[in-house]
């Protein structure tokens, strides 16, 4: 049995709980409860706080967690990064009253900084030689500066709209931070197989969501040119359309990629594109 930790409620919840059954795993919507069983693989959910999952996963009351990488770095929690999943993207920057100016780091020096994260600021300062004084405080960071307690903040940052609303401007972006799965340091072997499995099939979704299928209709003049720049698996798929000198293309190409080749494509004369979404990819 896999004791998989997500978080309860949060910007983290929805991403972990569509990743697990995009995964095929079958969970039931228990999370008022603590715990809830998965009904087709071997493994059981724990509803928590997203801050006390990496000491959970570090005690073995969990075996798995799905974390921010921020969270992680705060915590110098001792267990393994085993990979990045992609979602709840979000930088923590260091952020200034909107009328200050600012030229570098040693702006900070000897400033008060508000943040939730002392440990990733410590380590941030310590880098740059900056001496300042942390105030740890738990939410609503922003507001800090405003109430005369601090300087500058350092917090989360999605769009910016908050810092903006606060009278606040980004100065320095400390970290890039998305969800990760984490894993206890010391899984027995029966555990280890079920992560071994889960993982197997994490990487199929998250290789999926990065690419996808294209179809294309294009002049058999043409084709040559077009396998050229259309990369796919293995080598593009080519089918006759009913229509003589016409054939139908099909591969698989990364969303990013497509949209560099789509002008090219155009220009050696391919029509009807089609782009659709890959749910599982197994290499
Ligand atoms: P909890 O009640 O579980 O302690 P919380 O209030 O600490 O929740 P959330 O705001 O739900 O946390 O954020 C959880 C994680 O989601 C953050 O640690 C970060 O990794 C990520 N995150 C936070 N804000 C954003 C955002 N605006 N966009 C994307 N991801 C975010
Ligand atoms: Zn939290």
């Amino acid at each position: 049995m896999l004791k998989i930790a997500i978080q309860k409620s949060g910007r983290l919840h929805d991403g972990s709980i569509d990743l697990l059954k995009n995964c095929g795993l079958k969970i039931s919507n228990g999370r008022n409860q603590l715990m809830t069983p998965v009904q087709n693989f071997d493994a059981q959910l724990l509803y928590l706080r997203d801050d006390d999952i990496p000491q959970y996963v570090q005690d073995g009351v969990a075996d798995i967690g799905i974390i921010g990488e921020n969270v992680l770095l705060e915590k110098q929690s001792r267990v393994d990064l085993v990979k990045k999943l992609g979602f709840s993207k979000c930088r923590v920057s260091l952020a200034i009253p909107k009328n200050d100016s600012y030229t570098d780091v040693r702006f900070l020096h000897g400033k008060k900084i508000a943040t939730s994260y002392p440990n990733i600021l410590g380590a941030f300062l310590k880098k740059h030689r900056v001496k300042s004084e942390i105030h740890n405080i738990s939410g609503s960071v922003e507001i800090a500066p405003g109430i005369g307690l601090a300087d500058a903040i350092m917090d989360i940052v999605s769009t910016g709209s908050t810092l903006l609303s606060n009278g606040l401007k980004e100065v320095e972006t400390v970290l890039e931070s998305e969800a990760i799965l984490v894993a206890s340091q010391d899984l027995e072997k029966e555990r280890k197989n079920l992560l071994d499995q889960l993982l197997f099939r994490i990487e199929s979704v998250l290789k999926a969501r990065d690419y996808k299928y294209i179809l294309l209709n294009a002049p058999n003049d043409n084709i040559q040119e077009i396998v050229q720049i259309l990369p796919g698996m293995k080598s593009p798929t080519v089918l006759p359309l009913a229509e003589s000198g016409w054939s139908s293309i099909h591969s698989v190409v990364s969303e990013s990629h497509f949209w560099e080749i789509i002008d090219q494509l155009k220009d050696l004369g391919a029509e009807g594109l089609l782009i659709v979404p890959i749910e599982k990819m197994v290499l």
